[in-house]
């Protein structure tokens, strides 16, 4: 068992917006919002699933819908997850992703006593999905308030949607970025079922979403002060070492990540919300029943690793994409575009006289000194 776990707090199904392409838009998990008396069972729940399973750390994401709906709340629900961690030996770290339209200052707080004073934010510049329920977009009072926050002294990283609509405006989102010293992820908008006919202009290609981020990586390594951005040095060093850093290349993510959700609902992670992946009930279930389960491999077994996958050259990196596209889709749904961007960031390591898989078995100064020669050259 892993020694770190990551569970997903779905406190509330509830939101302030209603975003076109909102992965919950056909959300049929049970109940809408945990009282105070679940949310405490939930983490009551994980503490002792993290004991039980031998894990020494569990990250908890403060998740929703909107989690900052429940930001009075939380100030004292996460100091109860910290206590039922502790007091089982397991040490406890928080974080939480917002759409950013309440990130007002009444809960600077909560993100300097729990986060770290860092805030995950969601966000599609130049580009109108990310609507209130009467259609209106909701960029401008996202922006504003992170602007107030940054101010503040708080941190905001990003996850940003990439849609036909911003495809021409990539300078101007890294440039946006760059502003900000905020990290950020480009995204796509991910088809919620097999036949979701991806008509909309809120969904790119495989090839357009390529050229977006191949853009990106450009401007990053042709600038001569590179915007911060820890999604592309994590890339690199992931095809360096052959090892994921981030769930969406990590072998078995169904062994360290959860989901809980109102109405006591255990998903593999934050990303499922159907009855049919429903792994188990943090309100029906001890802990010990949940972690003898074999819910979760049954779930994998459903998405095994494409044949395909096993000739890839990107293999030790990628592990076969996320495991929730390939359960609803049945294929990895970023494959293509990760492989038409991998391949040029290959190409501009071996431009440096690097290779794939280059620092495997490399002692950590000669690592660093490959690293340093890498990022030094650009
Ligand atoms: S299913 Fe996908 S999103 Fe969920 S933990 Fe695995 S890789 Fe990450
Ligand atoms: S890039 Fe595609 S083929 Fe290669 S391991 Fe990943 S999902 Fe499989």
């Amino acid at each position: 068992m892993p020694l770190n776990i990551y569970v997903t707090i779905k406190t509330t199904l509830r939101c302030n917006l209603a975003c076109k392409y909102c992965y919950g838009r056909d959300n049929h998990a049970a109940g809408s919002e945990m009282t105070d008396v679940e949310v405490k069972r939930a983490t009551d729940f994980t503490a002792e699933y993290a004991k039980t399973v031998g894990a020494r750390s569990v990250t908890f994401c403060w998740h929703g819908g909107e989690p900052l709906l429940m930001a009075d709340r939380l100030l004292s629900l996460i100091d109860h997850a910290n206590a039922a961690c502790s007091a089982r030996g397991i040490k406890a770290s928080h974080g939480t992703q917002t759409n950013a339209t309440l990130l007002i200052p009444s809960t600077y707080g909560l993100i300097r006593k729990h986060f770290g004073g860092y805030v995950g934010v969601s966000l599609d510049l130049y580009s109108p999905y990310r609507t209130y329920p009467g259609g209106r977009t909701s960029t401008d009072v996202a922006v504003g308030n992170i602007d107030r926050a940054l101010s503040a002294g708080l941190q905001c990283g990003a996850i940003n949607l990439i849609t036909k609509d911003n495809l021409g405006r990539v300078a101007d989102i890294y440039d946006f970025y760059k502003q900000r010293k905020m990290n950020v992820r480009l995204a796509r908008v991910f088809p919620i079922s097999a036949d979701d006919a991806m008509q909309s202009p809120m969904y790119v290609s495989d090839e357009e979403f390529a050229a977006a981020l191949i853009e990106y990586f450009d401007l990053w390594t042709s600038d001569p002060q590179p915007a911060y951005n820890t999604d592309i040095v994590k890339l690199v060093a992931d095809l360096l070492l052959g090892s994921p850093s981030i769930c969406l290349r990590e072998a078995e993510c169904h062994k360290r990540y959860l989901a809980l959700s109102p109405g006591g609902d255990i998903f593999s992670c934050a990303e499922f919300d159907t009855p049919d992946a429903v792994i188990g009930n943090f309100l029906t279930q001890s802990p010990t029943e949940f972690a003898r389960s074999d819910a979760r491999e049954r779930l994998a077994a459903c998405a095994p690793l494409p044949g395909k996958c096993r000739e890839c050259r990107y293999l030790p990196t990628c592990n076969g994409s996320c495991l929730r596209e390939r359960y609803v889709l049945g294929y990895p749904y970023r494959c293509l575009s990760n492989r038409l961007y991998w391949d040029h960031v290959v190409a501009w390591l071996e431009d440096r006289g690097c290779s794939l898989y280059m620092l495997r078995g490399k002692s950590p100064a000669e690592k660093r000194e490959i690293i340093d020669r890498i990022f030094k050259k650009q």
